[in-house]
């Protein structure tokens, strides 16, 4: 063979596939990656799911019902935590603010809020936001990359394992509720978002009702008609304004889908027996929480079965956006009140450790600081 025609390793092997990321796989999926990835039966790939979505486990090792050849094969071809914890900040009211590292060194965060009659877990969806609210701190890092479904649903698995350890609960799930109001824009991550859910909801995985799952959007209207369409779960709009001056001022997304093409698409929104669409507003002073703000708002949402949650800002360094007072919070509730619109002045969980609203943002580096989740 001449010198020329010899070829060298790195040219004639190919690169490793990369392992399998079993974590984002449906029931289906995963079936029938068993059967063609391992020439198992595809019975097995349900055993698996089990395995990861309803019982929790962490490595290939505790899945004692499936052979040890299969186990081996899974550990060589697959992974299953996709996550590791990074940081955890413990506020004074019970809110734990957990940060996890990607496997490609991102890093996102989730927040865990108990109450008396539920435990709630906030989720995100992206690394970074690419809507630029100009009040939130998640929107300043830009859309680094999307979640995978894998990773969204580790969020909730990861939690679970803490809430289990730290609170002694013998269930795999202790999470009753799931909001997705983490960082990043759940509607811009529709399809791993929609996965995640299809994962969440299953009877063979954690199971959670439609009921107690909210997703939360700025208002990317072809995407609320999916949402609506394509998932049964329930629906919060973060609105922030009463009118579109305003609101686009605040939120690019309002040049593109206004106050009226957003509200549109809410009042055909499918909605189950008894369920209102939550509306989101962050009271700013002097920017949107004026009397004239509350009226307007009564007349926007007098045909959409509504709730209104008001939340005080949380003021973040650099922002230039200054919070309401109390009294301010309950005089604009007030308003919405006698206009017969539902309204809660929404109590701020874990605003000492950064977990609150339009708080959460990562910088990533060595000096990493606390700002966070958004939508
Ligand atoms: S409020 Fe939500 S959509 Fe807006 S920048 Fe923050 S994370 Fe993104």
């Amino acid at each position: 063979m001449s010198e020329t025609s010899q070829q060298t390793p790195s040219a004639t092997t190919t690169a490793p596939a990369p392992p399998a990321d079993l974590l984002s796989m449906t029931i289906e999926e995963l079936k029938a990656w068993v059967a063609e990835q391992l020439g198992e039966r595809p019975f097995r790939g349900a055993q698996l799911y089990t395995w990861l979505h309803q019982r929790g486990a962490e490595s290939f090792d505790e899945m004692t019902d499936l052979s040890k050849a299969m186990r081996q094969k899974l550990s060589e071809q697959a992974r299953i935590a996709p996550l590791s914890k990074d940081l955890e900040q413990r506020s004074v009211d019970g809110t734990i603010k957990y940060r996890w590292r990607t496997h490609d060194g991102r890093l996102i965060e989730s927040v865990y809020m108990p109450a008396e009659d539920r435990k709630t877990l906030c989720v995100s969806t992206q690394v970074g936001c690419a809507m630029a609210c100009a009040f939130c701190m998640t929107g300043t890092l830009g859309l680094k990359r999307n979640l995978t479904p894998g990773e969204i649903v580790a969020q909730v698995h990861a939690v679970n394992r803490e809430v289990r350890r730290n609170e002694g609960h013998e269930t795999f799930r202790p999470l009753t509720n799931l909001v997705f109001m983490g960082m990043g824009e759940p509607l811009h991550n529709f399809e791993n978002l929609k996965k995640s859910l299809a994962i969440l909801q299953s009877e063979e995985g954690p199971n959670f009702s439609h009921r107690h799952i909210t997703v939360s959007t700025v208002g990317l209207v072809p995407m609320i008609e999916r949402l609506g369409r394509e998932t049964d779960v329930k629906l919060a709009i973060s609105l922030n304004a009463s009118t579109d001056e305003q609101r686009s001022r605040m939120m690019p997304v309002n040049r593109k889908w206004n106050i009226a093409a957003l509200l549109d698409a809410c009042r055909t929104f499918p909605m189950r027996q008894g369920r209102r669409i939550t509306f989101e507003y962050v009271l700013l002073q002097g920017v949107n929480d004026a009397d004239e703000d509350a009226h307007r708002l009564v007349e926007l949402l007098k045909d959409i079965p509504a709730k209104v949650n008001l939340i005080p800002y949380n003021e973040n360094p650099g922002l230039g956006f200054r919070s309401v007072g109390e009294e301010r919070a309950e005089a604009f509730r007030d308003i919405l009140a006698e206009g017969h619109v539902a309204a809660f002045v929404r109590r701020n969980r874990g605003r000492d450790i950064a977990a609150a609203c339009g708080q959460l943002a990562n910088r990533e580096g060595p000096d990493a600081q606390q700002a966070a989740p958004g939508t």
